[in-house]
């Protein structure tokens, strides 16, 4: 089993670090890892944010531990060199579509949510994002309107395969789960919309003992902090997967305990914290590190076939957390080795 592990910028390293002494301490017989540059520290390294080494290293692994990526002093480059383009570049070459986002709460974590307890204890949600598609990959670009003003623009599209693609994702995932998926989209005012909703509601007829609604995003957004009990599986596309799985992250604690994994259509995977780089206390030795360790654990089970070893870390962040662990977003003072290190006691 060969990971490789792709730090990037900011608390990346920091975070990755940690989750690899977690890994290490399971003694898994025949896990290797390699690292690679990737993100702003790969530009300063070789001039590019995704090497083709970096590339290379990923498409041989089983799976891949990322930290995250996303550097200021990177931000006036040319976009095509921006760090942030990394993941999305990786995420094209390897095929990684759908995203799996859970967000669920440690009991133990209920007054760290943004929610009262009583509504945030029943958050258990997984949240499928589409990954590859979308206004983020459409054609895009600065013009100049004929009144000269300056215009930027992105175009949102779906084709109808990709839909398909991401919605038998989500079913399955529903299935396996409490068999409840709520498709959501803005049909009220966007075509993508109005094609993804017909899509999903045509693949539907595969999956008779899913119940499927649908949601237009700004009332998914309201129920998800009204009511977040009443969601199972949630099936999106990537934008507006891209706000909800963050807005369900505070209703989860914090932004710092969230795995995420990056499938493609054999089940390799790339596994990232959803928390980006946080320059503003990188270097500080604070960031929660969990949301990575967890993200490992997804990793052994969706990618590495090591369930039993997924569920030796995630009952030992939860005794960890029972323990009284608490990093400085959730309001305590435990540094990120500290944080590793009483994961570890508790395997
Ligand atoms: P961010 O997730 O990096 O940080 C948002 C806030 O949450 C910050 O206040 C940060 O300190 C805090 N935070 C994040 N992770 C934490 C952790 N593990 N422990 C404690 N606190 C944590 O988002 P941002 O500030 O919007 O973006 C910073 C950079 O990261 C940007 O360059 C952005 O493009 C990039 N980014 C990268 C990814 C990725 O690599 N997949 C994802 C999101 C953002």
């Amino acid at each position: 089993m060969l990971v490789a592990s792709l730090p990037g910028d900011g608390i990346g390293p920091e975070v990755t670090r940690q989750a690899l002494r977690v890994l290490d301490a399971l003694g898994l017989e025949g896990l290797t890892v390699e690292e690679a540059p990737i993100g702003g520290a790969a530009y300063r390294a070789s001039g590019h944010p995704l090497p083709d080494e970096t590339l290379d290293l990923a498409r041989r692994a089983d799976a891949i531990l990322f930290g995250a990526v996303g550097d200021p002093d990177c931000d006036d480059l040319e976009r095509h060199l921006r760090p942030e383009q990394a993941i999305l570049g990786i995420r094209k070459a390897l095929g990684l579509f759908a995203n799996l986002r859970p967000a669920n709460l440690f009991p133990e974590l209920a007054d760290a949510s943004a929610l009262r307890p009583e509504i945030a204890r029943d958050i258990d949600v997984m949240i499928v994002r589409e990954l590859t598609g979308d206004v983020y990959f459409g054609d895009k670009g600065m013009r100049t309107t004929e009144a000269g003003l300056r215009e930027g623009y992105d175009l949102m599209s779906y084709d109808e395969a990709e839909i398909a693609r991401i919605a038998r994702t989500g079913f399955e995932t529903a299935r396996a789960r409490d068999g409840k998926l709520c498709s959501v989209d803005k049909a009220n005012v966007l075509e993508t919309s109005q094609l993804w909703r017909d899509v999903v509601t045509e693949v539907a007829a595969d999956y008779a003992n899913v119940e499927l609604s649908h949601l237009y995003v700004d009332n998914a957004a309201m129920q998800l902090v009204r009511d977040p009990g009443q969601f199972d599986t949630i099936v999106t596309g990537n934008l507006f997967g891209d706000i909800l799985s963050d807005l369900a992250s505070m209703c989860a604690g914090s932004i710092g305990m969230l795995p995420s994994a990056s499938l493609d259509k054999d089940g390799k995977g790339l596994y990232e914290p959803i928390h980006g780089s946080a320059p503003d206390i990188a270097g500080q030795g604070k960031a929660n590190p969990l949301a990575t360790i967890l993200s490992a654990g997804m990793m052994l089970r969706y990618s590495l076939d090591q369930a039993e070893a997924a569920d030796r870390i995630e009952a030992a962040v939860g005794r960890a957390l029972a323990g009284g662990l608490r990093t400085a977003d959730l309001g305590g003072s435990a540094t990120t080795v500290e944080a590793a290190d009483a994961v570890i006691a508790a395997l």
